[in-house]
């Protein structure tokens, strides 16, 4: 058996980062940013009106009150988008509207609210603060400044401020494109009657959405009977489309574990026991002329899904140019306990309860059987037994790797 470890080391040292594409800024959200990105004007742009109201000099307005209101002449009317280029008169008011430039010498904006909103002459019945409702050019960035750095994911908040320093492109390492493949010959698709002896796909649909949610572009290629020259006619046909590879099913000792039987000796292929619970047998290796990542995951579904999680995601995340290749985990203390493999790292489905003032509580989920789908479902969290303890006492404490995305 091999430790976790080094199977993932051998993973991780077989894939590269993807390249980078210049991508049109609507192409590019939850792509993964490969330059530092530099503004080359000043946000604001120009100095120019936070509130619709009057531009004013301050000393003009500083004795107003509601009592004894100041009132001035309206000297221009300025809307945003305006041209003019208008230095304001002491003695005078211009009328501004929220984001219009300031005309020169203006010392702050009085809010429309504050006066009687009139055109030809202004009554002002409270007077704003030196620099009131005045938005600076450059408060915001100056040129120059590097407003985002290489290796962001890109959300719809950074590709607005992409736009708001007029890039229409940017240079991001695109979401990797990821095939998934189930096969059996008792697989059926969901939504489709079932016969004897046959089960849905779960891997299928479950891979393709763990996939999806690290932001990959799932391609599911669907179930393959246990035919090797299916299996390897679809696994011929994705190499193409896809930067990886992920099978499920057909990898463990069994007669008809065609997946094994084809890909032994296809590239860098191997097969090897990893020391874990569930999924000891795993396959990973490059294949075809662009040596593409496969993984083959072990059939049953929690199997499947944890192998995902420790080996399949932080590949991705390195395909990707990702720092953090693993989910976040939590320390917590066990309610119950339980019996763990001699030799193996036991990863337990389990649920959190956070406790005021100490440690959350983990209490694994019904039982351990790596068929248990809707035991997964319920869980929370992987509890990780180490290698050596063969027998979990209540009060230790766990890693939890946390499986719930933050929201
Ligand atoms: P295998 O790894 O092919 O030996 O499969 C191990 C167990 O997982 C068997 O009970 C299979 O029926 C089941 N299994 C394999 N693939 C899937 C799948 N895609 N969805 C649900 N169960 C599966
Ligand atoms: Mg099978």
């Amino acid at each position: 058996m091999r430790p976790i470890e080094e199977h993932l080391a051998r993973c991780l040292a077989a894939v590269e980062v993807l390249p980078a594409a210049e991508l049109a800024l609507s192409d590019a959200l939850d792509c993964v940013l490969a330059e530092d990105v530099a503004t080359g004007i000043p946000l604001p742009v120009f100095d120019n009106s936070a509130m619709d109201g009057y531009a004013v000099t301050t000393a003009d307005v500083g004795a107003a009150t509601p009592d004894r209101p100041v009132t001035l002449p309206v000297a221009a009317d300025v809307p945003a988008g305006s041209r003019q280029e208008l230095r304001l008169a002491p003695g005078t008011a211009v009328r501004i509207m929220t984001g219009a430039p300031l005309p020169a010498g203006t010392g702050a904006v009085v809010p429309v609210e504050w006066t009687d909103g009139g055109t030809d002459t202004v009554r002002i019945r409270q007077a704003p603060g030196a620099g009131q409702y005045v938005r600076s050019a450059g408060e915001d960035a100056r040129p120059g400044q590097v407003l985002l750095r290489g290796g962001t994911r890109l959300s719809p908040r950074h590709v607005a401020l992409l736009a708001a320093i007029g890039r229409d492109r940017a240079r991001v390492r695109p979401r990797p494109r990821v095939a998934v493949l189930s096969t059996g010959s008792e697989l059926v698709r969901p939504g489709h009657p079932l016969g004897p002896g046959q089960v849905y796909d779960a891997n299928g649909p479950g891979l393709a959405a763990a996939a999806t949610e690290l932001g990959a572009v799932v391609h599911d290629a669907g179930i393959v009977p246990d035919d090797p020259d299916g299996v390897l006619s679809v696994l011929a046909a994705q190499l193409s489309r896809a930067d990886l590879l992920i099978t499920s099913g057909g990898v463990s000792a069994g007669a008809y574990d065609v997946v094994k039987e084809v890909l032994s000796g296809l590239g860098t292929v191997r097969f090897d026991k990893v020391a874990m619970q569930p999924g000891m047998p795993q396959g990973f290796g490059t294949i075809g002329p662009d040596a593409t990542p496969i993984f083959t995951l072990p059939g049953n579904p929690v199997s499947a899904m944890v192998s995902f999680e420790l080996f399949v995601r932080p590949v991705l995340r390195t395909l990707w140019g990702l720092p953090e290749p693993h989910r976040p985990s939590v320390t917590a203390e066990t309610a119950v306990g339980w019996a763990s493999p001699a030799r193996k790292r036991q990863f337990v489905r389990a649920r959190l309860e956070r406790r005021a003032g100490g440690p959350p509580l983990v209490r694994p989920v019904g039982g351990q059987g790596s068929h248990l789908v809707a035991d997964l479902a319920e869980a929370s969290c992987l509890a990780i037994v180490p290698e050596e303890v063969t027998q979990v006492q209540p009060g230790d404490s766990l890693h939890c790797l946390l499986l719930d995305r933050v929201r």
